[in-house]
């Protein structure tokens, strides 16, 4: 049974009563995105474009950028393919970008924040990425790592302006933007979740270590809101961005089917989840995910929330 069900992926995510929701996949490179293209994904929420530089002390010019760039972008031809800025940090350091010493680096100069301190180098990546996008035929987006405010949003969008760029965008990962996601919203085309980021903010906990893993789920009902949150921010007056979900928990297909009914727009994961998130979606209506998400709202722990919801989707007893 769990063959068929799987098999069965069309490449095209929807409820059962046809409520759209793309399934993209995250990437690091163009060997990735050809393999995720293979798999059905529907295009690139995640291109983690840091992964292309790990190795190197320098910063590469805009020619290398823009190559490695549009090495993605041509697997998707037509395509959506969002892009984010380097999110160089503790846990994925680049020489040219980060501080070693830094005494606390999840809280540190990383992401969308080394502009502060190394000012040109994302100017010199979104002229890259310009470039690359010229030659290629993907629908490109991009959008920065760890923005905090609004005012850092307004910031990215007008260098995004400048280097021509048309469809700028925020991942929701520390707490105070998906808290403010109404005002992050109105300066920016899209917000993208990076629940991974989220949750270890939301909760306090470093995501890296094991002794705090039951803290560290996307399925603590405060994460489950601050998602909520920011999909209410995209829907105030006059104001309906896409929201999506590139961290893990689109991987998760019961999480997936919350997520969904919390109103998230696409779903963005590791290439190989995409046949079980599908197989999963298309079992429950969207109301009946709708109701799933309140569900999971009212548990008083993640770990009752995960076992609601699990209990209510048979079918993940045939994925195994
Ligand atoms: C996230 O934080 O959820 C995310 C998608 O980004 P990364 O895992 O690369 O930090
Ligand atoms: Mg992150």
């Amino acid at each position: 049974a769990t063959a068929s069900l799987l098999a069965d992926f069309s490449g095209t995510g929807a409820t059962a009563d046809g409520h759209l929701v793309p399934l993209l996949a995250n990437v690091g490179g163009g060997k990735d995105a050809e393999a995720a293209a293979k798999l059905g994904a529907q295009g690139v929420g995640l291109f983690r474009t840091e992964f292309c530089f790990l190795e190197r002390d320098t910063e590469p010019s805009v020619e290398e950028q823009a190559a490695a760039y549009k090495s993605v972008f041509d697997a998707f031809p037509g395509k959506k393919v969002v892009l984010r800025t380097l999110d160089a940090g503790a846990d994925k350091p680049l020489p040219f970008l980060t501080d070693s010493t830094e005494p606390n680096p999840a809280l540190g100069v990383r992401g969308y924040r080394t502009d502060f301190t190394t000012p040109g180098v994302l100017d010199r990546q979104l002229e890259a990425i310009a470039l690359a996008e010229k030659q290629s035929e993907a629908d490109v987006w991009v959008m920065a790592p760890m923005i905090s405010t609004a005012e850092e949003a307004a910031r990215f969008a007008s260098m995004c302006a400048d280097a021509g760029i048309k469809t700028p965008g925020v991942m929701v990962e520390v707490p105070s933007a998906a808290l403010t996601a109404e005002a992050i919203l109105r300066e920016v085309a899209f917000a993208s979740l990076g629940t991974n980021d989220l949750t270890q903010y939301a909760m306090a906990a470093d995501r890296q270590l094991g002794p705090l893993a039951n803290l560290n789920t996307p399925w603590q009902p405060a994460v489950l809101r601050l998602v909520g949150l920011t999909v209410e921010g995209s829907r105030a007056e006059g104001n309906t961005k896409p929201v999506g979900v590139c961290g893990e928990a689109a991987a998760d297909p019961a999480l997936a089917v919350v997520l969904t009914g919390l109103g998230v727009s696409t779903l963005s994961m590791t290439a190989r989840s995409l046949a079980a998130v599908a197989a999963v979606l298309k079992t429950v209506t969207l109301e009946e995910a709708q109701q799933l998400a309140k569900l999971a709202l009212s548990a008083p722990s993640a770990t009752e929330a995960r076992a609601w919801v699990r209990e209510k989707l048979p079918v993940l007893d045939e994925l195994g």
